[in-house]
């Protein structure tokens, strides 16, 4: 990419808001971006790396803050799209006064912006965050690990995926193949075994991982990491890392049926999404299928009750065979029918909002 052209970029993707801040007694240097406010405040987690430029944090900011408002807007939450990126090093940054430096920059976008944590920042963290703000959900004591959340919408996404391709959303009968037994995989692969299913296979890189799903369910076999992909299953299910469906690794798979937690897991969306749907496999779009983690803070916001959390996660099912019969209907991937998807709520809305009503 040549320079950015930052307004025209803001332009074409309709972004609202771009929000650089620094704070020179705790070294915190951070850009927010707020994409779309439409459905309601912009909600995304902080991030904290070292990136190499300014541009390369910016960037980053642009694209991960417009992912947020698709994922909200298809998870059928009142919530806009945003993300904030913090630059340095985290081990050496992180400390009370830089969060509680960041969670005043947050509160002085007075509810604009609501923060969570991401790639660098905890729990904790977010607790020194609280402190000067309230626009900041994923505390301790709240909403509670979301990854079994996250687990249980992809659970309902695979079922989407059963019931588009086979006609029925029973997972007895069928097979899978999990990439990644971590925090969402783990939790997927518990799902699976309880709903009966024929057969399942696994694959990871940390030993401690291995074991722990060895000792606990010795029916789920391990496959070598390269294996994975062409393993002759029902169902593949991503559930490690961004880029892991791409031009090398697509060929490979004989599942008629992707589905799984990892965010961005296609490399390059335009082209593996069209090579997905050219070898007529289903794939359920990833920010469709996990979107039980943001659902999870989300009703952090509304007073958090459990039930209600596991029946809205329960709709992922519903909303994933509708993108998928968009998808279809319109000759398109399921990656950019979940955007239609997404896009259709966010018009919708907007046009509601259009007359004034006092309440
Ligand atoms: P995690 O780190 O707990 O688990 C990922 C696992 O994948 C790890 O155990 C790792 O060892 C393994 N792994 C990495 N590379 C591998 C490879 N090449 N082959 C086999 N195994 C490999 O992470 P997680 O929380 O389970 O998240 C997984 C994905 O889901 C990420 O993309 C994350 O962004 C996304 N996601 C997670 C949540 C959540 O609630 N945790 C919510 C939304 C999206």
């Amino acid at each position: 990419m040549g320079e950015l052209q930052v307004f025209e970029y803001m332009r074409e993707h309709q972004y609202e808001q771009v929000v650089y801040f620094y704070d020179k007694p705790t070294g915190l240097k951070g850009i927010t971006v707020i994409h779309n406010t439409t459905l309601g405040p912009a909600l995304g987690g902080t991030r904290i790396w070292d990136y190499a430029t300014e541009e390369e944090a910016l960037v980053d900011c642009l694209r991960l803050a417009r992912g947020m408002t698709y994922k909200s807007a298809a998870a059928g939450l009142n919530l806009g799209g945003g993300k904030t990126v913090l630059i340095g090093d985290a081990g050496q940054l992180k400390s009370e006064a830089y969060f509680r430096a960041l969670g005043r920059f947050v509160q002085s976008l007075n509810g604009r912006y609501i923060t969570a944590e991401d790639v660098n920042t905890s729990t904790r963290d977010m607790s020194y965050v609280a402190m000067e703000t309230d626009h900041v959900v994923g505390l301790e004591g709240k909403s509670g690990n979301p990854s079994p959340i996250t687990a249980l919408g992809v659970f309902n996404a695979v079922k989407a995926g059963l019931q588009h391709k086979f006609g029925s959303p029973e997972v007895e009968n069928h097979t899978f193949a999990v990439q990644g037994a971590g925090q969402t995989g783990y939790y997927l692969i518990g799902y699976l075994l309880e709903a009966g299913a024929r057969k399942v296979y696994f694959t990871e890189i940390n030993p401690r991982h291995i074991e722990r799903m060895q000792q606990e369910h010795p029916e789920v076999e391990f496959v070598k990491p390269e294996d994975i992909f062409g393993l002759e299953v029902d169902v593949l299910s991503p559930c490690a890392l961004g880029g892991a469906l791409n031009d090398r690794t697509i060929p490979q798979i004989k599942a008629p049926v992707v589905c799984g937690s990892a965010n961005n897991v296609l490399l390059d969306e335009e082209r593996d999404g069209k090579a997905l749907k050219d070898r007529g496999i289903v794939f359920c779009p990833d920010f469709v299928a996990n979107a039980g983690g943001i659902i999870n803070v989300y009703h952090e916001l509304h007073g958090y009750v459990r039930e209600r959390v596991v029946a809205e996660t329960g709709k992922i099912y519903d909303r994933m065979l509708e993108i998928l019969a968009i998808a279809d209907a319109q000759g398109i991937s399921s990656q950019e029918a979940a955007k239609v998807f997404a896009k259709q709520r966010i018009e919708a809305v907007r046009q509601l909002h259009s007359t004034y009503i006092p309440r």
